[in-house]
């Protein structure tokens, strides 16, 4: 009798017409939380998903207006509720609703036709990084890892995240929406193929944006030929295969990377902020891909750790 009547009781509360706001709030995340992970939801971004449940006039009546049904039309409201969610998130309408989640997972790459952002001032140069020929890259598409055939420019993420510098996270907006890139004007979260399509279109190149200016461009080959990217791999491939053998060489090819950039700067007055653009990440923080970061004593040597805490190579 006892356990009967405490199954009667888990049912009530169990049943909506129980449930007070936290209860209604506990069992909703649940619900979508279920309903995000859907294999045909799996490619759309959750906020967006959210945000067109939220857009339902099922929601605004129910989720708002919960303490205020009565206990013995709850359980309609719920359904009511439940069938709308499943609805909205099974038709994603063709139109960016800047949820900003695409934002979050990076920023965008240029390509040719966004020059003209750069040359208006709409994109200021600060704002842009290259990332050089042979650097490891994710895909935008299905997040794969590759190998760059060729450098890219892409917009700065904000530090130790991968979202675009643009974003303004507290209210989910683009900061140059109008004047946004072309990856960005093509990205459609319900339909892959225009950003696909767009790939297709040939790359800016640091040879665009300092075309007529041979001197810079001599440098930057100049860079290129003697501080490529597979300098860095070869020798941190070499430092693992010698156990630490090289460090010194390593660190002599760190070095004399921040000598080159550092004279570049200086003799032509380039702002530190845009050297990134110019010759792409220096070796030194590039050496956290390889696992190691570089400290520096107080007396101006350099020493080059495993990137954990405390721990010397
Ligand atoms: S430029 Fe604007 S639209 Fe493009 S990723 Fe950055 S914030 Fe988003």
């Amino acid at each position: 009798m006892q356990e009967e009547s405490e199954g009667i009781s888990e049912l009530s509360i169990n049943h909506p017409s129980a449930w007070d706001i936290d209860r209604f709030r506990a069992n909703w995340f649940v619900f979508v939380e279920a309903l995000l992970k859907e294999e045909t939801n799996l490619l759309i971004p959750s906020r967006r998903i959210r945000w067109q449940i939220e857009q339902t006039p099922a929601f605004q009546e129910v989720a708002a207006g919960w303490d205020k049904i009565k206990g013995s039309q709850r359980l309609d409201a719920w359904k009511r509720l439940l069938l709308a969610a499943e609805e909205a998130s099974r038709t994603i309408l063709p139109a960016c609703v800047q949820c900003g989640e695409c934002c979050r997972m990076g920023s965008p790459t240029l390509h040719l036709e966004d020059l003209v952002l750069l040359r208006s001032g709409k994109i200021p140069w600060d704002q842009l990084i290259t990332l050089r020929k042979g650097e490891p890259a994710h895909s935008p598409f299905d997040g794969k890892p590759f190998v760059l055939p060729q450098e890219r420019i892409k917009v700065r993420e904000k530090d130790g995240l991968r979202e675009c510098v643009f974003l303004i996270s507290q209210i989910e907006r683009c900061s140059i929406h109008v004047d946004r890139p072309v990856q960005c004007r093509a990205q459609a979260c319900w339909d892959p193929i225009p950003a696909r399509d767009t790939a297709e279109e040939p790359f800016l190149l640091r040879e665009h944006i300092f075309e007529g200016a041979d001197l810079l461009l001599e440098i930057i080959a100049e860079h290129e030929t003697r501080c490529g990217f597979a300098a860095l791999s070869d020798a941190f491939e070499e430092l693992s295969r010698s156990n630490g053998g090289n460090v010194q060489e390593v660190l002599r090819l760190l070095s004399y990377e921040e000598h080159f950039r550092q004279f570049v700067s200086d003799k032509f007055k380039i702002p530190a902020q845009n050297m990134e653009l110019l010759f792409g990440r220096s070796f030194a923080r590039m050496s956290t891909l390889f696992g190691f970061r570089v400290v520096e004593e107080p007396d101006g040597t350099r020493r080059l750790l495993v990137d954990e805490p405390g721990v010397q190579a």
